[in-house]
């Protein structure tokens, strides 16, 4: 079972590799954005590690949902509103169990993701970060390794894609040939999954 503690260390996880990789985010922004994920996002964890120290929720959907919150509140750009609805809609599918199981998780994920969808109007295939979410959230089935990889597969597959959301949308046929910097984003998210569950 996953508890209040893993979900922490998920969230911290993700803060300290969004801190490492921020300059790469970024600059996977630079080509086909405005340069700001990197930062947009070091803003936000940041923010979200600070309130999960002060405020201490005790519960998996209660750390979720306060994180999302604070997704919403302190990141300006398109990815803030997003990885908060994933966050929140997932913390909310958990409800309030101080323990859940793998299979809580993915269902809940799935929800979360199916949030992001509907908020955002990208299908797969979009270039963006559904692109890492998807594969990732059907690939939790088989283990958290396996979400790992088929989130930064999903990532990486984005190269080749015209984007059709989000700015990166407005460049047309010149989006092609870059990386994802929100499908990138969210592999890290899924990694940090797998390293929460190493413990
Ligand atoms: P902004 O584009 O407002 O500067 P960010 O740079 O922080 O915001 O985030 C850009 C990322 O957000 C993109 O790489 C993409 O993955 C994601 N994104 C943008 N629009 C959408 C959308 N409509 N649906 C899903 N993801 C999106
Ligand atoms: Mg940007
Ligand atoms: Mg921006």
């Amino acid at each position: 079972m996953l508890d209040a503690d893993f979900f922490r260390r998920w969230m911290t996880a993700t803060a300290a590799s969004v801190d490492r990789e921020a300059e790469r985010l970024t600059a996977l922004d630079s080509p086909i954005g405005d340069a700001d994920h990197g930062s947009n996002l070091q803003r936000g964890f940041t923010a979200v590690r600070v309130s999960l120290e002060k405020e201490a929720p005790n519960t998996p959907g209660a750390i979720l949902t306060l994180a999302g919150r604070r997704l919403i509140s302190t990141v300006g750009g398109a990815s803030g509103p997003l990885y908060g609805t994933l966050l929140r809609r997932t913390g909310k599918a958990l409800g309030d169990a101080s323990e859940v199981s793998e299979e809580q998780l993915a269902e809940a994920l799935r929800a979360g993701v199916e949030g992001v969808m509907t908020l955002g109007g990208a299908a797969p295939g979009d270039k963006t970060m559904v692109d890492a979410l998807v594969p990732a959230v059907d690939a939790l089935g088989d283990g958290f390794a396996a979400a790992r990889g088929a989130a930064e597969q999903g990532a990486e597959a984005t190269t080749p894609l015209q984007a059709r959301k989000g700015r990166a949308s407005y460049l047309g046929e010149r989006s092609i040939g870059h990386q994802d910097p929100g499908a990138t984003s969210s592999a890290l998210l899924i990694a940090a999954l797998a390293e929460a569950a190493e413990g």
